[in-house]
């Protein structure tokens, strides 16, 4: 099979990332070439689209002539240019898109557009090895338990308010820590001693947090030591999410856990992650950092599989689908 080239363009948030990711050749398999990404952090409060499309704007163009350095080709040696299509926040991702139009018509290659919360999945399958597995995809926008069934990707459990991650930062911007706060968060919680009593909210495969923010917020006013808000804030949200995955691997009968998103970087979601698996005989995967947080590697690599099935995307239906859901996309590569 001849070598493919995939470049990928990832901007549904606050982060913007240019990945080049190879398949095929000797071996097969897929390797990341490139990944180089940009942060943009909100002066303060919470993101805001528009101002975060703006920082895209500028340094996408730089993150793309550094990701083809590092690979050391030049955007005609891409078999094509992938982008994140959704879902996502609307001046973000058009951002992205415009990007990934204006190379891949410079460079006279197809265009694929993918969805932003498989490729957290296949990442995971292309770099770790991991086959068929239930993926818990805990981020800042998004919380999702998503699994492989009847031909589609499925999601079987999601929170019903705000994902995790931005439960943990609201609270952080409340209780004045840095943004992103998980990483605090995690900090102040290795030193917390005392579990406090917050609300556990799974409702059948689904999660709420807003409950959670609330309550801790009250908490802190009522004088807890931050250290111990912290500490309860971890082991029940993430209680939550483990529950949740473990019910979907019971369900789909699957015996892989892969983590996704910015919150997988958490040793203590890790840990619990790993002990579940553990006692169902089952098996968990963590990608490195760089894979789990939003990056545009793995849009490359997903990219790399539609193109191998022949899925390709005309400019014209390459608009961007901000509510773009996982169970839309139809998988023709595995
Ligand atoms: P993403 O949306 O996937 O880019 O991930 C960003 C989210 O991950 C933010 O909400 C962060 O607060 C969260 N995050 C990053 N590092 C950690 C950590 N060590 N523990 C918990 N959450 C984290
Ligand atoms: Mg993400």
């Amino acid at each position: 099979m001849a070598r493919t080239l995939v470049l990928g363009i990832e901007s549904t948030a606050h982060t913007a990332s240019v990945g080049v990711a190879s398949s095929g050749g000797r071996g097969g398999a897929f390797r990341v070439l490139s990944n180089r990404s940009a942060v943009w952090r909100p002066p303060k409060g919470g993101i805001h689209p528009r101002e975060a499309a703006n920082a895209h704007a500028e340094s996408l163009p730089g993150l793309i002539r550094g990701a083809l350095g590092d690979a050391r080709a030049k955007a005609r040696d891409m078999s094509a240019v992938a982008f994140a299509q959704g879902p996502g926040l609307g001046p973000c991702l058009r951002t992205g898109a415009s990007a990934a139009r204006a190379l891949a018509l410079t460079a006279g290659v197809p265009l694929v557009g993918v969805n932003h919360c498989v490729a957290h999945l296949e990442v995971g399958r292309a770099l770790l090895g991991c086959e068929d597995p239930v993926l818990l995809y805990a981020s800042g926008g998004n919380t999702q338990v998503i699994a492989f069934a009847g031909g589609r990707y499925r999601v079987f459990g999601e929170t019903l308010d705000i994902g995790v991650g931005n439960m943990l930062d609201k609270f952080g911007r409340e209780a004045g820590l840095p943004f992103p706060a998980g990483p605090a968060i995690e900090r102040l919680a290795s030193r917390g001693s005392k579990l406090l009593p917050l609300p556990y909210s799974v409702k059948g495969m689904d999660v709420a947090y807003s409950g959670m923010l609330t309550a801790a917020l009250q908490m802190r006013r009522d004088g807890e030591r931050m250290e111990d808000i912290a500490l309860s804030i971890q082991e029940v949200a993430f209680a939550m999410l483990v529950e949740v995955a473990e019910r979907a691997m019971a369900h789909v009968g699957r015996d892989e856990l892969l983590l996704g998103g910015g919150v997988a970087a958490n040793a203590r979601l890790v840990e619990m992650a790993g002990t579940m698996a553990r006692e169902r005989g089952a098996e968990s995967f963590v990608p490195e950092r760089r894979f789990c947080v939003d990056n545009g590697a793995m849009i490359a690599v997903l990219g790399a599989m539609m193109l191998g099935a022949g899925v390709t995307t005309p400019v014209g239906g390459s608009a961007v689908r901000q509510r773009f859901r996982t169970d839309e996309v139809e998988v023709s590569w595995r």
